[in-house]
């Protein structure tokens, strides 16, 4: 029933009028299903409004849903400071070396505690030995600042209800869809994903469709204004 009902797709929302939540998803597990939330300081209060919400609701409608098992989360949002010193050498979540929307947090975890390793059997375990160790990781560092671009680009148009208007293009425009696809699939950099939507043909197509609904937008944003 799971497998008809969600395929083997995981399945995202970005849902506009739950200003918490940056993003939910519904991701099929074989025999179980997995809902997640994410987003500064939410509550089970904001997953219950997140099952409640429509598009939400409509897809889960008629599942046994008693018993259902909260469990609070928290993954680090930037890179971590002070990640290696004499005789220690930080690995995983705490290096902070998450992707923005890709996660990708056990690859890292994995990749971390491998060549925190293999540089503790080659040079040993004294700082001055473990002082490769953020080097090698220096791409994915460097990946921060345009993951974090294109967050804040994420937020903008989510606010400024923009981002409809980028789905409803990327139905069309299939260049446009293979980027939204990189940004959460984990192939590719950030940097890439960023240079590919700012190429001047897509940029012109977004800038043109971004002031047509510009009005829209700032009526939006009005009743908000005065608070
Ligand atoms: C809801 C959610 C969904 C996720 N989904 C994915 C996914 O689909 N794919 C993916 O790649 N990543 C996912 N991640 C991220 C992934 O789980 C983490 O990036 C990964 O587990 C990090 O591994 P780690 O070993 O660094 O830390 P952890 O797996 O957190 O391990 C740290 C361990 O240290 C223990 N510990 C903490 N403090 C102490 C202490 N003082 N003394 C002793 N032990 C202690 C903890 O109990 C824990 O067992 C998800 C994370 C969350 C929260």
């Amino acid at each position: 029933m799971l497998q008809e009902r969600f395929g083997s797709r995981i399945h995202a929302f970005i849902p506009l009028e739950l200003r918490k939540i940056e993003f939910g998803a519904i991701t099929p597990k074989g025999d179980h299903i997995i809902i997640n939330i994410a987003g500064r300081n939410l509550t089970s209060t904001d997953m219950d409004k997140f099952l409640d919400y429509p598009p939400v609701s409509a897809l889960i409608k008629g599942l046994n849903l008693t018993g259902l098992d909260y469990h609070k989360g928290k993954y680090p949002i930037r890179p971590a400071g002070g990640i290696i010193g004499d005789r220690f050498a930080a690995v995983g979540d705490a290096t902070g070396l998450i992707r923005p929307y890709k996660g990708k947090g056990i690859n890292v975890a994995l990749e971390t505690g491998a060549k925190a390793a293999e540089i503790m059997i080659n040079n040993g375990i004294s700082a001055s030995a473990l002082s490769a160790y953020p080097g090698a990781f220096a791409h994915l560092r460097a990946d921060f600042f345009y993951g974090r671009l294109f967050r804040l680009l994420v937020i903008l148009s989510i606010k400024t209800g923009f981002v409809e208007q980028v789905m409803t293009m990327a139905k069309s425009d299939p260049y446009l869809r293979d980027v939204l696809f990189k940004v959460v699939s984990g192939e590719g950099t950030y940097h890439e994903v960023v240079h590919e939507i700012f190429s001047i043909k897509e940029l012109a197509k977004l800038g043109f469709s971004f002031f047509r609904h510009l009005p829209e937008a700032v009526l939006k944003a009005k009743p908000s204004a005065g608070r």
